[in-house]
């Protein structure tokens, strides 16, 4: 039988996570960056002829990691704080000595366009070492017109200089700047008339997100905010439910979001509205968030996949409340703090995440059409994923 040609054969893996019913085997073929075919080896010898090969024995194949949640434009981070908090200082006094999410604003606004993309660029340098080949990321710490624009250029940039697939999300609702801190009615008026049609006229993001909590924004501002972004073609995701409770989930799901993060104040009332919502909203769970911040409270993430609740699991990759490009820790800490199992830590980080970006039918899984974009894990096998940390297992 004639072999057709591809580019590449990996081989021999102790298992391949394809995360599709029917896909299996120890092989995986790749042509013009595409999984061409998966199966046992000898199956695949038969059929292909590679131009290349990589023996994969002793490892795990699994799909290249999604990151569906992280703030990578930042000009310096926040180490200082972080001592300052493990001295017991609390948030309004770090506020008050310059830090906190207003201290990155000042950072970014100061920080030149070529500077900041080196910074952003160099962020995603480091998650693709570390098994991160698309993520979703958010601008959030210019807070005005102009260093809103210059992040989310940035990301553009540092996506195309890198080869990191990115999905930029406009987060200019992050926080209200210094200068509206007594009218945050006009800085809603500039999100809503200025900054979002501007982002969604230069293209610059998929998606816009707020970030609902007391001490930055309310119910019935966030109703503005994503209303009118809903209304400029922007798809929706939402920090919610982080500290406490104000009702943003209900709101995320009314209004078809892609997904909700944070939940660790999650209500059964949320927890039904997720469950129930027509449009599945997905449950961002950032497990990493509260070990760093040294709190005791998780999202109730068995829960949520009881209820049958769509879920990915992400970093929260930022200066201030999860220093970690990490996928795989943010796992271990799934099956730590969430009691996730490997499999659905895994899931949480490939598939899951990939279907909450929309882009489910290309990344995220192991099968033929899907990009070559695959890993592989020095693990015995996939139990193992999330058990160790402090090191990474992406060979
Ligand atoms: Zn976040």
């Amino acid at each position: 039988m004639e072999r057709t040609p591809c580019d590449l054969l990996v081989f021999g893996a102790n298992d391949v996570v394809t995360w599709v019913d029917g896909v299996a085997g120890d092989s995986v073929a790749v042509l013009d960056g595409k999984v061409v075919a998966v199966g046992d080896q000898a199956s695949l010898r038969a059929a292909w002829n590679p131009a290349e090969e990589t023996d994969a024995s002793g490892s795990v194949l699994v799909p290249g990691f999604v990151d569906a949640h992280t703030h990578p434009v930042f000009a310096v981070g926040r180490a200082e704080e972080f001592d300052w908090r493990a001295q017991g200082v609390d948030y309004l006094e770090i506020a008050r000595r310059g830090g906190g999410i207003l201290s990155s604003v000042k950072n970014v606004r100061e920080c030149d366009e070529g500077r900041l993309t080196e910074i952003v660029e160099g962020h995603f340098q480091r998650m693709l070492g570390l098994g991160t080949m698309a993520c979703e990321a958010k601008s959030g710490y210019g807070l005005s017109l102009d260093a809103e624009c210059k992040s989310l250029r940035a990301i553009r940039d540092a996506a195309e200089l890198t080869g990191m697939e990115v999905h930029p999300t406009f987060l200019g609702a992050h926080m209200i700047p210094a200068e509206h801190r007594d009218a945050p009615d006009v800085y809603m008026d500039l999100l809503c008339e200025e900054m979002l049609p501007r982002v969604a006229d230069e293209g610059l993001a998929r998606a816009a997100d707020i970030f609902i909590e007391e001490g930055a924004f309310n119910l019935q501002q966030a109703r503005r905010y994503l209303e009118r972004a809903k209304e400029l073609g922007f798809a929706l995701r939402v920090h919610a439910d982080q500290f406490n409770e104000l009702g943003g989930v209900q709101l995320a799901v009314e209004l078809g979001a892609e997904c909700v993060d944070h939940l660790e104040a999650l209500t059964d009332a949320g927890l039904e509205a997720l469950a129930l919502g027509e449009k599945k909203t997905f449950a961002g769970l950032l497990p990493a968030v509260p070990h760093f911040l040294r709190q005791s409270i998780d999202a109730p993430a068995r829960k949520l996949l009881d209820a049958g609740v769509p879920y990915f699991v992400a970093t929260d990759f930022n200066p201030g409340s999860c220093y970690t490009p990490s996928l795989a820790e943010a796992a271990h800490f799934a099956r730590v703090r969430l009691c996730l199992t490997a499999s659905e830590a895994l899931y949480g980080v490939t598939a899951g995440a990939a279907d909450s970006l929309g882009i489910g039918d290309r990344r995220g899984r192991i099968a033929p059409g899907y990009e070559g974009d695959f890993l592989m894990l020095d693990l015995p096998d996939i139990h193992h994923f999330g058990y160790a940390f402090g090191e990474c297992p992406v060979m």
